[in-house]
């Protein structure tokens, strides 16, 4: 018999370590030598360089993505008991920072990208003119129509949280995601295309008043040393993170998504099989493929999934069940559920996410190609 072959992981995290090793352990000596440790040069020089890698003129660090979406919703303004219009399929966390900030999530469908549908959003924002905040996600890496996000903006007057968790560096017709709405918060999670070893966040912004706003509320509503001008919150982003992000993750991240692109492009050449719908593959900077989903549309999803298993791949699944059905939800009977949501329910039923990373090898993704092929619905 032949030894096994290695599995095909979701994220290799080993093969990250061995290339970020010795810059990781660069900026934990420069911190630990610095002797300083929270709000210092280290998350002022990120914030500089990761505002100047997204193109806007403010990026403030956070504990984590959760923080800085509820930060970003109360930077906005937003009040106890104001709607907001979001998406019933993303992280949990996109709802539960509108929970946290006091609002109420209004779902719409999604449409068959998997983002959340633009059409159903103006019909409902027509309908119901007491919805003012908008928080999107451009979910799996793959921007929103960013055109149609603008003109959605303008003609109800939204307030725009944009979710980039997923998708920095991403753009539709040349426009960054990220860069429309009246801010945009972001997640270092170590699993996302920018991730951190721990958890991490941020705000992006052209608005210095949010900005302002923005760092005051992660660090206990501080305005000036004890002088508390907001009820914030303890969500800083520490010195040990920011350093690691900027010395041994933030240089590589652009040709971190070229090789995801890479992947993608292949995926997208040559799996070739009638029970399975591929994404949509618009223009090359369309997509930063955080993730790559497929829809099983013949047959089951735990069998296809069995079946990559089977041959060393592995797969998972975003996401199982539709927020608005998220127990948490369900029993606080909180939000608006009146929107019939067939998409993210199909979604919900059908997705699998092949493995995309980085230090995936050509060899790898071929596999994962012959494999995803040989599957035969039964
Ligand atoms: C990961 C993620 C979040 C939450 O980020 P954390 O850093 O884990 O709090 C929010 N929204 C989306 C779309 C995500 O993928």
């Amino acid at each position: 018999m032949s030894a096994p072959e290695p599995t095909i992981l979701q994220n290799d995290f080993k093969r990250q370590w061995e290339f970020v090793e010795e810059a990781v352990l660069r900026a934990v000596r420069r911190v630990g030598s610095s002797g300083w440790y929270i709000l210092g040069n280290e998350v002022a020089t990120f914030e500089k360089e990761l505002a100047a890698f997204w193109g806007v003129s403010h990026a403030i660090g956070t504990g984590n993505g959760l923080d800085a979406l509820e930060i970003g919703l109360r930077c906005l303004g937003l009040q106890l008991g104001d709607k907001v219009l979001t998406t019933p399929l993303s992280a949990f966390a996109t709802t539960l920072a509108v929970v946290r900030a006091g609002g109420v999530p209004v779902f719409v469908d999604i449409d068959e990208t998997g983002g959340i549908d633009f059409g159903q959003c103006r019909e409902l924002l027509a309908r119901d003119s007491s919805i003012r905040f908008l928080l999107p996600v451009h979910i799996y890496g793959r921007a929103l129509n960013m055109e149609e996000l603008e003109r959605l903006q303008r003609d109800f007057r939204l307030k725009v949280l944009e979710d980039c968790a997923q998708a920095i560096g991403a753009e539709s017709g040349e426009i960054r995601a990220g860069t429309i709405g009246q801010a945009a918060a972001t997640s270092f999670y170590p699993t996302k295309n920018l991730g951190a070893l721990g958890d991490a966040g941020a705000i992006l912004t052209n608005d210095a008043e949010i900005a302002k706003a923005a760092a005051e509320m992660r660090n206990y509503g501080q305005s000036a040393h004890y002088l508390h001008s907001r009820l914030g919150l303890n969500s800083r982003l520490d010195e040990l993170h920011a350093a690691i992000l900027r010395e041994a993750f933030l240089p590589h991240l652009a040709a971190w998504t070229t090789a995801r692109r890479r992947i993608a492009m292949k995926y997208l050449a040559q799996i070739r099989n009638a029970s399975l719908i591929l994404p949509a593959s618009g223009s090359a900077n369309d997509s930063v493929w955080h993730l790559f989903p497929v829809l099983v549309t013949a047959g089951s999803r735990d069998e296809f999934q069995s079946h990559l298993r089977s041959h060393g791949v592995a797969t998972s699944v975003h996401y199982p069940r539709v927020i608005p059905n998220q127990p948490a939800l369900v029993d606080a009977g909180l939000g608006d559920y009146s929107a019939r949501l067939e998409n993210a329910g199909r979604f919900a039923r059908t997705e699998v996410s092949l493995p995309i990373h980085p230090f995936m090898t050509d060899g790898e993704a071929e596999r994962v190609v012959r494999v995803c092929n040989n599957w035969s619905a039964s």
